[in-house]
């Protein structure tokens, strides 16, 4: 192995590395039951306007909240549970907490939009994927239009038959589709025009360059200009400034997300958001 590195001649003790994979086990093992123990949540993080500030939709996202490490990211155990496949079993968590979620602020009498649930590659290729998030629809009596998906641009790329398949159901369905941390991957133009996707989301690491780094500014642009071309709607991910807001004004991109306007928020911390249409239901 020492030789492998070639930079170094003696293979040194790695304490981060060991830290790493003891911790893996540990998530690998806990994660199985932690869904059943109640140790899962979605916070909702808001896709604004900006020129108006209106919320027009939500990401929901997925937090474990581990009884000894706290609160783990999804950064740290979503690779873990696909590797594992209980990745799947996850989503489907992820796709009924949101549904249901939704589903009681319609019946406090608020103003919805819609919720985005991200969907891995794994869950994507599964047969029964638009069997199953159907029958959650009518099981919960909830407006198709009220879900929207985010996939990877990278998760698309695989299988593109399946995938197409998959997008057109959906669509038909009303269930809306975005490509999530779009300009990471590297599908062609022609298979972007080929799918039946209502919307791209700028990868955060342009946006968060684009008023110091011409090159990325120079992609975000080509990607908004694109996307309008093609009759696709645009998010801009990760936003945290005002110059960034103004330089994306400024491109005519007018959606986004982001520390600027939002940090996910508990669905009671979202509620405020969502003002009450009437009220007769409510007591
Ligand atoms: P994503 O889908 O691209 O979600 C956006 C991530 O960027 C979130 O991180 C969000 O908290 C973070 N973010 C939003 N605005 C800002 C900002 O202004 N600055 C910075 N620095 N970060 C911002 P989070 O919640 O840690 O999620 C990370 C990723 O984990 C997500 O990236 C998504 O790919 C994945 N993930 C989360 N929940 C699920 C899930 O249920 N299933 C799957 N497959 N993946 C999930
Ligand atoms: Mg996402
Ligand atoms: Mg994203
Ligand atoms: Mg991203």
């Amino acid at each position: 192995n020492a030789k492998e590195n070639g930079s170094s001649q003696y293979q040194f003790y790695d304490a981060e590395r060991d830290q790493t994979s003891i911790e893996q086990i540990i998530l690998e093992n806990d994660l199985e039951l932690a869904i059943q123990a109640d140790q899962m949540r979605l916070v909702y993080q808001p896709k604004v306007d900006i020129r108006t500030g209106e919320v027009i939709g939500l990401e929901a996202l997925v937090r474990w909240q581990h009884p000894l490490l706290g609160v783990i990211s999804p950064g740290q155990f979503i690779p873990v549970a696909e590797k594992s496949g209980l990745i799947v079993g996850l989503e489907k968590w992820v796709l009924r907490t949101a549904c249901t979620q939704v589903k009681k602020w319609l019946t406090e009498g608020r103003q919805v939009r819609p919720v985005a649930v991200n969907i891995s590659q794994i869950h994507l290729m599964k047969p029964d994927i638009f069997d199953s998030i159907m029958e959650l629809l009518t099981e919960l009596a909830l407006d198709p239009e009220l879900l929207e998906l985010e996939i990877t641009e990278s998760a698309m790329m695989h299988n593109e038959e399946h995938v197409i398949r998959i997008l057109n159901d959906l669509r038909k369905a009303g269930i809306s589709v975005s490509m999530d941390d779009f300009g990471t991957g590297y599908s062609s133009l022609s298979y972007l025009h080929s799918l039946p996707i209502g919307c791209l989301k700028i990868d955060r690491s342009f946006v968060s360059n684009i008023t110091s780094d011409s090159d990325s500014r120079a992609i975000a642009e080509m990607i908004i200009s694109m996307a309008r071309q093609i009759g696709l709607a645009i998010v801009a991910e990760g936003v945290e400034t005002e110059a960034q807001v103004a330089l994306l004004k400024e491109l005519q991109c007018y959606n986004a997300q982001g520390f600027y306007y939002s940090k996910p928020l508990t669905p009671d911390e979202v509620s405020v958001h969502l003002p009450v249409i009437f009220e007769d239901e409510v007591s």
